[in-house]
């Protein structure tokens, strides 16, 4: 007899294999302490700290003014698939149209859309390790199988196309890319991706290249998207949004571009489940496309500074070893010297010291933590402070 109380016989398997989101769940877990009065440091965050931009928050007011309050094509407004297909063509060389764009309640789905659309059960996705929490738990609810491409600190955790070579069979299916990486915060340089398009090219392979941080890149760097290597469009689904570019993580919306053929399945599955992105969120996304550029810019400086400052801070921490965050708003830092799991470490590092960090066990390896500098200048020091006081203290 099943009894229905007993989750893993009774509800669904898949759902059943899923891990909670660490990153979320610290996240807010940091800012209910704060909340609750605590002097937490959040270098938890996945997120800007900065508010939303004006001209895009002054959008959403006229949208609402006018009656703006009803349901778009599912695909997104016509307007916005034109703007972002305009920017995709314009800022990153992709050859889409507007038919090639879906606009999504948060990239996030976007990522998913572009995951179920393509993996049948047992088509092999391969995910280069450190990842971003969320994507093997997408891959597990399609049935298909994660393939981990491990990568080294010494390799600067890039993908070797060597071993992404031996790693592809003939159930290959999907290679995900993210860039500028979320945990680690390296990108590629051009030269890179060539290599590793000489791998997939001529392969019936699709590769999902997650841009989100494109604009959240250090010193001389450009940000190259996948999609625009010659010969790739066919084969590429790009990711990308207005969370981390323009501060909107709450207003959920991103987009996706990609063939027809895999933008037309991933539409279906929006019809069916979230109808369209919030019509609101899209009108202030226009806003941000065309006036957003000088923002851009603004955060970026504003998160190298940050970069800056906390890599010379944490660079001189004992037994810590950091990579130098290329984007993103992400330091990744080795802490095996340290004799503590990551896990230990952040859990003690929060009761002792008020300082939250991710733990590198949900990215898929060990001693590492990830820190956010997703906070000003004056909390990045004191929590640096705090984090050598932890370590002084071992
Ligand atoms: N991709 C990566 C690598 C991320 O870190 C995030 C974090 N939020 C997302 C996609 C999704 O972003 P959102 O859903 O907020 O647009
Ligand atoms: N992407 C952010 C992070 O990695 C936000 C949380 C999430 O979506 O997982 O922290």
């Amino acid at each position: 007899m099943i009894n229905p109380m007993d989750s893993a016989v009774f509800l669904n398997k898949k759902v059943d294999s899923l891990q909670r989101s660490p990153t979320l769940k610290i996240t807010s877990l940091a800012k209910k302490l704060k909340k609750e009065g605590k002097d937490v440091i959040n270098f938890a965050a996945g997120e800007p700290d900065f508010d939303t931009p004006s001209f895009v928050k002054q959008a959403a007011q006229r949208a609402l003014a006018q009656g703006l309050t009803k349901y778009t094509p599912s695909a997104g407004s016509s307007e916005l698939r034109e703007a972002i297909a305009q920017k995709l063509r314009d800022e990153n060389h992709l050859d889409y149209h507007w038919e090639n764009i879906l606009v999504t309640s948060g990239a996030k789905y976007s990522v998913f859309l572009a995951i179920y659309s393509l993996v049948n059960p047992q088509d092999e996705v391969i995910l280069s390790s450190p990842y971003w929490v969320s994507y093997p738990e997408m891959i597990k609810l399609t049935g298909g199988k994660i393939v981990i491409l491990p990568t080294t600190k010494e390799e600067n955790f890039k993908i070797n196309p060597l071993r992404l070579q031996k790693a592809i069979t003939q159930r290959t299916k999907l290679l995900i890319l993210n860039y500028p990486a979320n945990p680690t915060g390296i990108t590629y340089t051009a030269k890179e991706l060539e290599s590793i398009w000489d791998v997939i090219r001529g392969r019936h392979i699709f590769v999902l290249s997650d841009e989100i941080y494109e604009k959240i890149i250090f010193d001389e760097r450009t940000h190259i998207s996948f999609g625009s290597l010659e010969g790739a469009s066919e084969q590429v689904v790009t990711v990308n949004g207005f969370s981390k570019s323009f501060s909107m993580t709450g207003w959920r919306l991103g987009y996706l571009g990609g063939p027809l053929n895999v933008i037309g399945y991933a539409q279906k599955i929006i019809d069916h489940t979230t109808s369209c992105a919030n019509s609101i969120a899209q009108v202030a996304g226009l806003a941000a496309l065309r006036d957003g550029r000088d923002w851009c810019k603004k955060i970026k400086n504003e998160f190298q500074e940050r970069r800056d400052c906390i890599y010379e801070g944490l660079s001189s921490c004992k037994n810590m070893s950091v990579v130098r965050p290329m984007g993103t708003f992400y330091i990744f830092c080795d802490i095996h010297k340290t004799g503590l799991s990551a896990a230990e470490f952040s859990t003690r590092l929060l009761k002792e010291q008020l300082v939250a960090v991710i733990p590198s066990e949900g990215f898929g390896l060990e001693n590492f933590l990830r820190i956010s500098f997703a906070t000003d200048k004056e909390h990045i020091i004191q929590g640096v402070q705090r984090i050598k006081n932890f370590v002084s203290s071992l």
